[in-house]
């Protein structure tokens, strides 16, 4: 079922257009991410409110590569940016475009700006620039080539387009006001000369243009109706409009939202590419990275995502959105989808003494409590299991009810087990295997005569084990606000380096030998955790932990709060 969208200041403005007309009905936002990197959860929500904006009101959104800074721009981004947007679940049908392929446009609207007496090529250097532009509090100074005669300007334009000056050696500038309050509205560049091989346009070009020419034009030439963005864009808005009304363009409407900052990650694109850089991760999806290919290879689904975004919402204040949020959605999803297995990560054998040897049964076991419809499966059992390591403790801490000599508790859709021996290694100590009897009359884990036993382990048949490797995935970075750093230090400091933890020989139920790539599980007591397409295709069967299951500790109690009221 599609979801209704609660209004926000964003469908108030389109509200206002349709009523007003100015649009002639029409809606149509784009996504323009810079080909640069790859898209990061913030871009998720920039992604969710254009692309859900136009399907929302039956028009239509344009992905478009905004490809105009050759130095940092790679196919390799390109080809990602299509596949995490298309991941997300949006169509841009046959409407993805290149703000590059308007190069020689935005050219030709350079010089008509040039004709109008709106532009000129100035010859002052970066800090020259810098130097006339002034402060806050001080008006900027006119360039000293700020009066050239149109003919001079568009035979200098001519002569930049054509490589006949070195790189930096001059920029045309629109001629707006030098002493504006707005410092961007100080005759802002509009073209460098940079000689820089471009991804697409090759060596086609040595003069580019700016961000703040090109992207307002780059809108107009698709019919753009509301050209939404981060808020850092609103001090640039009276740039956007003075170059279409200049230019007498097609008009279309920015506004600006707050962007999204999560607790505990990083989501510059610059840092981002550092962590791949110096390997502090293994690559831009590396499960850990907040990159939508990260989540992707982590497990999580588009779905949790996209409710994620429209949970979050849209507005003008800024604010960090705890990284718990994200978690729960995607918890909250697979909760009621995931099916649940036993696994057990850490394994410590258990032989059951009575129990005949060679014997196997199945038991049943179901499928997914939250829904009945997923039906039960058999599980076998035999007379040597494996338990997780943590649950047994041969000197039992207080509250510590699970195994432990003379100690009986259930085994989850099994049997009541009671330890009675153990077996340890004689050169360490360590405990190496556990002794236990059963009792058949509890067969399914239910006693006939109402004992009770304060837990319920999860366990899997040695005999019938499959082996596999699980990776348990934490937080990339310990600190709410990674970079809060020591002094001299960046947020590289911050990283957590327990955030990855390979688990070598991990026991799984045998089912989850053959389900195929891209599974997700709930392991019983454990998490939810996914196959991972890239291992696998690899020879390798692992399973990433996409998230924790809620604190054991913290659902107690909360049932305990329950009861008492
Ligand atoms: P950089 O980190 O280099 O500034 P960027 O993350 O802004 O780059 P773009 O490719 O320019 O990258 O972003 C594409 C679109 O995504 C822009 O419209 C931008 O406003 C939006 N966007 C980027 N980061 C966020 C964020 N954290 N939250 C919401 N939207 C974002
Ligand atoms: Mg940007």
């Amino acid at each position: 079922m599609e979801k209704v969208h609660e209004t926000n200041f964003i469908r108030e403005i389109i509200d206002e257009h349709l009523k007003t007309d100015r649009f002639g009905g029409r809606v149509h936002t784009r996504f323009p991410p810079e080909p640069n990197g790859y898209l990061h959860i913030g871009h998720a929500k920039a992604i969710c409110i254009s692309f859900g904006i136009a399907k929302d009101y039956n028009g239509l959104c344009n992905l478009r590569m905004d490809d105009t800074n050759p130095e940092k721009e790679e196919q390799e981004y390109v080809d990602s940016i299509i596949e995490d947007v298309r991941w997300l679940g949006f169509d841009w049908e046959d409407r993805i475009f290149y703000a590059s392929d308007y190069f020689e446009k935005i050219y030709e609207y350079a010089v008509e700006l040039i004709r109008k007496g709106k532009a000129y090529v100035c010859d002052l250097d970066g800090d020259q620039v810098r130097e006339y532009r002034g402060t806050l509090t001080r008006a900027g100074k006119n360039s000293p080539h700020r009066d050239r005669s149109v003919e001079e300007n568009l035979d200098l334009f001519k002569r930049m387009r054509n490589g006949e000056f070195p790189d930096a050696s001059h920029t045309l500038r629109a001629k707006i006001d030098m002493a504006s309050p707005h410092i961007i509205m100080r005759d802002p560049v509009l073209y460098r000369i940079k000689r820089e091989h471009h991804h697409r346009t090759l060596d086609k070009w040595c003069i580019y243009p700016m961000y703040d020419f090109a992207h307002c034009i780059s809108d107009s030439i698709e019919g753009i109706t509301h050209s939404i963005c981060t808020l850092e864009f609103e001090n640039n808005r009276p740039l956007y409009d003075w170059i279409l009304d200049a230019l007498g363009a097609y008009h279309p409407q920015q506004i600006e939202f707050a962007r999204l900052n999560l607790s505990h990650t990083v989501l510059s694109k610059r840092k981002l590419l550092q962590l791949v850089q110096e390997k502090l991760v293994e690559g831009w999806d590396d499960p850990r990275m907040p990159t939508l290919s990260g989540f992707r290879r982590r497990g999580y689904t588009p779905s949790a995502i996209r409710n994620f975004c429209d949970e979050i919402g849209v507005s003008k204040m800024d604010s960090i959105i705890e990284i718990a949020v994200l978690e729960n959605s995607i918890r909250e999803e697979l909760n009621k989808k995931a099916p649940r297995a036993m696994a057990v990560l850490r394994p410590l054998k258990v032989v059951i003494t009575n129990y005949p040897e060679g014997k196997a049964e199945e038991l049943d076991a179901i499928n997914n409590p939250e829904d009945p419809s997923a039906g039960t499966r058999k599980v076998p059992f035999g007379r040597e299991l494996y338990i997780e390591r943590e649950d047994f403790k041969e000197v039992p801490p207080p509250k510590f009810y699970r195994l432990s000599p003379g100690r009986e508790v259930r085994l989850r859709y099994a049997y009541f087990v009671k330890c009675t021996e153990i077996v340890k290694d004689p050169k360490t100590g360590e405990v190496t295997e556990v002794r236990c009897v059963y009792d058949p009359a509890t067969r399914g884990g239910d006693s006939p005569d109402g004992r009770k036993v304060k837990a319920t382990l999860h366990w899997v048949s040695a005999a019938h084990a499959h082996n596999a490797e699980v990776r348990l995935y934490d937080l990339l970075f310990s600190k709410r606000d990674p970079d809060e750093a020591p002094e001299g230090l960046d947020f590289r400091a911050n990283i957590n380096l327990k955030s990855l933890e390979v688990l070598g020989d991990c026991k799984l139920e045998p089912l989850l030998s053959n389900v195929p790539a891209g599974s997700r599980y709930q392991f019983e007591r454990l998490g939810y955790f996914y196959l991972d397409p890239v291992s696998l295709k690899a020879g390798k069967r692992v399973f990433n932990r996409i998230v924790t299951l809620k604190d054991e500790w913290a659902r107690l109690a909360s049932k305990e709060a329950l009861k008492k009221t």
